[in-house]
Formats: structure tokens, sequence, C-alpha cells
């Protein structure tokens, strides 16, 4: 039977045996909406498309909803602009593409049935302290969160991108900060440490505590590449504590020791990057998080097709097909699992009086 149940136009004729990858983190939203790509045919510009994000093997994704600083104005109906054209997508799909909203439609995605669309919010600026859009965007498929992009907002700071230098810039959590981290944890919406800044990360996972394994959906190890942006290694030993993962971001300047002369970076960056993070803490806490139409990808990885060729490095490089199953989507399978699981009564923390999200005085 035919891979997804039939063919689109341009789509590979075959079905071979590629590993189903989940990918942690993807822009094409924005390029959809800006008109950039045509989705369902194959493109010589962008990174992600459908005839190649099949011949990379993608089961599923991340699509990130971002927004730019001069849309914050209105951020609530610039974010609904781009879930609007992600569901755009998935009708136009015809079933071969659909938002996944439970870990069951994960699975199905995984075996072949169809490319699932994990709605995440980048920077969470839409999200208003009563909670309400929360709520309403996690009705419309919102299963992914991260409180910060690379500036700060009303519930953290992110890191800026200042090339070389250590994550631990900025302020921690703002006040209300840990009562989102709680919202998401009752509605079973995944928290997605990446962009937060040190001081951020440590309040997040200490707000998280053992209820949820930590998600850092596309971030790489700060030892080997020190940008803010990546981790520490106590971040990442901390993210296995949790039972959690690390999606490795395919961005030059989040590769290279040398974040000030990235184009010449090929893709065995990816490959030094996983052997730092897996020796560290093991193949269990390592995923794909490319960052496909939101960053600079090295030579070897232009585009999601080449996914499949990345894998086949990582097994050429003595990782075994067990490891390679986890790295590629078995791990992100496991920690969605945890987290898309609504809070139980009682689950959310104790500690009220930490700001108005999820601690709502009654009136009645
Ligand atoms: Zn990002």
């Amino acid at each position: 039977m035919a891979r997804r149940g039939g063919r689109l136009p341009g789509e590979a004729s075959e079905s071979l045996n590629r590993i189903p990858v989940i990918d942690g983190h993807t822009d094409v939203v924005r390029r959809v909406r800006a008109g950039d790509v045509a989705f369902f045919q194959r493109n010589t510009t962008g990174q992600v498309d459908w005839p190649r994000l099949c011949e990379g093997g993608w089961a599923a994704a991340f699509f990130a909803v971002w927004l730019d600083t001069d849309e914050l104005d209105d951020a609530l109906r610039s974010a609904l602009r781009l879930i609007d054209t992600l569901w755009r997508l998935v009708e136009e799909s015809a079933g071969k593409m659909r938002v996944v909203q439970a870990v069951e439609d994960l699975d199905r995605a995984l075996a072949g049935e169809f490319v699932g669309a994990i709605l995440h919010l980048e920077g969470a600026e839409p999200i208003d302290p009563d909670c309400v859009a929360l709520r309403m965007l996690h009705r419309l498929g919102l299963r992914s969160l991260g409180l910060v992009w690379s500036r700060p907002n009303r519930f953290g700071t992110g890191t800026p991108f200042v090339g070389r230098g250590s994550p631990d810039l900025g302020p921690g959590l703002e006040p209300a900060g840990p009562g989102l981290v709680d919202a998401c944890v009752q509605l079973g919406v995944a928290v997605d440490l990446a962009h937060l800044n040190e001081r951020g990360f440590w309040e997040v996972a200490e707000r998280i505590g053992d209820r949820r394994p930590l998600l850092v959906t596309h971030s790489n190890a700060h030892a080997l590449s020190p940008s803010p942006r990546n981790l520490t290694d106590a971040q990442i030993r901390a993210v296995a504590q949790s039972g959690g993962v690390i999606g490795l971001n395919f961005h030059v300047g989040f590769l290279t020791a040398d974040t000030t002369k990235p184009p010449d970076a090929g893709r065995e960056l990816v490959l030094r990057h996983l052997d730092h993070i897996a020796g560290l803490v093991g193949t269990e806490h390592v995923a794909l998080g490319s960052d496909f139409d939101g960053a600079t990808m090295p030579v070897g990885l232009a585009d999601v097709s080449a996914v499949q060729a990345l894998l086949a490095l990582f097994a050429g490089a003595g990782y075994a097909a067990e490891d390679i199953c986890r790295i590629a989507h078995a791990n992100l399978r496991r920690v969605l699992g945890h987290w898309w699981v609504p809070g139980r009564v009682g689950e959310a923390t104790a500690d009220a009086g930490h700001g108005p999200i999820g601690n709502q005085p009654r009136l009645a």
C-alpha cells in the first residue's frame, strides 16, 4: 500500500525504507503565509515543501507560529492568521496532512497514515494573563508552547542573538510565567524551553518539577558552539534527568565553534553535537529540531529532503538502528506522550499566588 494512501503531485512514487522523523521545529508556515512557497509542489527555494518532506521521511513536525516584533501589537490576530494558514494546508492536503492533537494521532502519523502537524507557539505574546487565548488556541490544536522567543515578554526573557556568550543573560521569569507553565500542564500543552535564557530555563524546570519531562525543541550543545541559544552541560543533564529530550538545531550559527564564521559548516557538525549530548546523557534524550525555513542550513543539509542522509551519517558513525529510531522519532513521541495528558485535579503546584494564570480567584 502506498504510503499516506496516495500521492500528491511530485511525491515519490515508491515507498522507500525511510525512518520516520518527528522534527522539533520548522518555520514553513510563515513562508506559506507570505506566498514564498507553493507547499504541495517542489520548490527551488526554501527548505520545506510536500515532495521534499516526503523524501526526508517526515512523519510529523512542530509547525511554529512565530511573530515578528512588528506584529506584537495585535499578537493574537497575527497568530490566528498563521494558524489559519496551517489549517488551510491541512484542508488542501485532502487527508494527507493533519493537525495532531493526541498521541494516538502521532502514532498514526508514525505508521504512515498522514503527516502530522504539531501546532507550536514560539513565544507566548498572543497569550493573555487570564488564559482565555491559551484555552482557545488549545481548542484549535495548540499542543506546544515556548514562553519566549529571543526577546522579553510578559512571561519571561529569551536569549538575544548576540553571537558568542553564556545563556545567562537577563532576568528570570516574570510574575505571570510560572502560572502559564501550570496552565500548560493542566491543559496538556507541552512547554518548550528553547530560547529561554538560563535563569528562565531553571525556573521553568523547577516549576514543571517532576510533573512532566523537559522539552527543548531546537537547541544544541553550548560546549561545542558557544551561542547563548545553546544548552550548557548542566542544562543538558537536567533535561535528561527529567526524562526529557533536546532537538538538534541545524542552524549553522548554533553548530560551529566560531559562531562568526559559519558558512562552511557541514552536516557533520550535527553529528558532533549528537556525539556530545549522547556522550553526556545517552541517545534517549536527543531528537531532531531542524529549524528548516527559519535558519541557515549547513552544507549537505540544504533542505528537508536531506534528513535521511543525515540519519545515514549517524549510522555510519556507529549509532545502532535502535539509537537512530530514538533520535528520529521515538524520544519526541515519548515526551509528547507524557505532556499530552491533561493535568489531574490537584496536580498543579500548591504554590498559589504566583500569578493570575491557573489561580484565578473565584468571584462566587
Ligand atoms: Zn526558534
